[in-house]
């Protein structure tokens, strides 16, 4: 395989695992470790990664796998200079995605210098949002994340909203929209409570979820059509683009592409494929573990036995699912990190993961549309 095929899109560079909440969902399997990344690793990144022909002019570096505001403003600083120098003339667009507990104007400062988008941790309502996410004493988050909320409007900085959904929240979409309508939060990402790396069970689990999860995509999508600047939404956007769009284009899976999403453990390690494999123990897979960013590039993970093995599996996985899904055309075939913590292998096709964020999307913003159309 050569290197060349695929370019570097984005790199996922985990800049500590810790994380200073303890959400009742948290995938992340090593999130009490403090570790940081050191001066010494990020230069390799730069030297390694950023430099490399291989990587695509403009991308993305998305700071997650643990909190990334657990690490300071001045941290960041030094990060970012070390990665710019390393690539003159590069364009790097920075990405945070935090649970918004301490955000001040430094941290504020420091987003507009570099132009950093910014996603905030946020499960609508407070009693929706205190019921997994807690701080490590237990307590709701929801207050916190709400000032840092209040602190990037009030000096205007833009960002958007992840929300997890999970069975409660599917119950009323109404109020959900009605909350973030009535707190000018008009830009929001929906992710579902997964089966994933620490978390081995979802309260969205079963036929009657995927229903539901239908029912809400299509209200919030009708709400908010409803309204004269309607809300930015992931995936209404996401589904709304692919229609019309070339075939290639909306079966492009960068889950599925080697090297497309690079991903960088604290100490330096590298995986490729979805960013949940970091930190996972795999000893078939060598934990996910492929090259270090300190010695090698990342077309040095093309090489690694475990590497090929994940590669073979991933590929027959997709093909599977090519041969059999009905939703191929505008998935291609879904997440290697969900076939393989719900199925066991990345080999397999189905996953209550993709029946609702590609089966279930897609069947309610269509259905909206359908709606629509009815009532011309
Ligand atoms: S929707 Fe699921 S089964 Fe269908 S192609 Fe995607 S991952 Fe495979």
């Amino acid at each position: 395989m050569s290197a060349s095929a695929d370019l570097i899109k984005v790199i996922v560079i985990q800049p500590t695992p810790y994380c200073n909440l303890n959400c009742g969902y948290c995938y992340l399997p090593d999130r009490d470790n403090g570790q940081r990344m050191q001066l010494e690793t990020l230069n390799a990144v730069g030297r390694n990664v950023l430099a490399n022909p291989i990587t695509s002019d403009p991308v993305t570096v998305v700071w997650h796998a643990g909190e990334p505001m657990t690490l300071s403003p001045a941290w960041y600083e030094e990060a970012f200079s070390c990665l710019a120098a390393a690539a003159p003339g590069r364009k790097i667009q920075h990405s945070f995605q935090s649970n918004a507990v301490g955000i001040n104007n430094a941290w504020i400062d420091l987003w507009s210098q570099w132009d950093v988008v910014i996603g905030v941790s946020l499960d609508g309502p407070a009693d929706l949002h205190d019921r997994h996410r807690k701080t490590r004493g237990g307590r709701g988050s929801f207050a916190l994340t709400m000032r840092g909320v209040e602190q990037l409007q009030a000096r205007g900085y833009p960002f958007h909203i992840i929300s997890v959904l999970t069975a409660e929240s599917l119950t009323d979409p109404d109020r959900i929209f009605d909350f973030y309508r009535d707190h000018q939060l008009r830009n929001v990402c929906f992710n579902v409570e997964e089966i994933e790396g620490g978390n081995d069970t979802s309260s969205l689990k079963g036929p009657e979820f995927e229903s539901a999860y239908k029912k809400f995509i299509r209200r919030f999508m009708e709400r908010s059509r409803s309204l004269p600047d309607p809300f930015h939404c992931r995936e209404i956007d996401g589904v709304t683009r692919l229609i019309g769009a070339p075939a290639e284009t909306r079966k492009h899976n960068p889950q599925v592409r080697p090297l497309e999403l690079v991903s960088i453990a604290v100490d330096g390690k590298m995986s490729t494929f979805s960013p949940e494999f970091l930190g996972v123990k795999a000893p078939e897979f060598n934990d996910f573990v492929f090259a270090d960013v300190h010695f090698d590039g990342p077309e040095a993970m093309l090489l690694h036995p475990a590497f090929q093995r994940l590669y073979g599996d991933i590929t027959a996985g997709v093909e599977a699912c090519r041969k059999s899904c009905s939703y191929f055309d505008v998935c291609g075939g879904g997440a290697p990190s969900n076939k393989y913590f719900e199925l066991g292998s990345c080999r397999g096709t189905e996953t209550f993961y993709c029946r609702l964020t590609r089966q279930a999307t897609l069947e309610g913003v269509l259905a909206a549309y359908e709606n629509d159309m009815e009532l011309v």
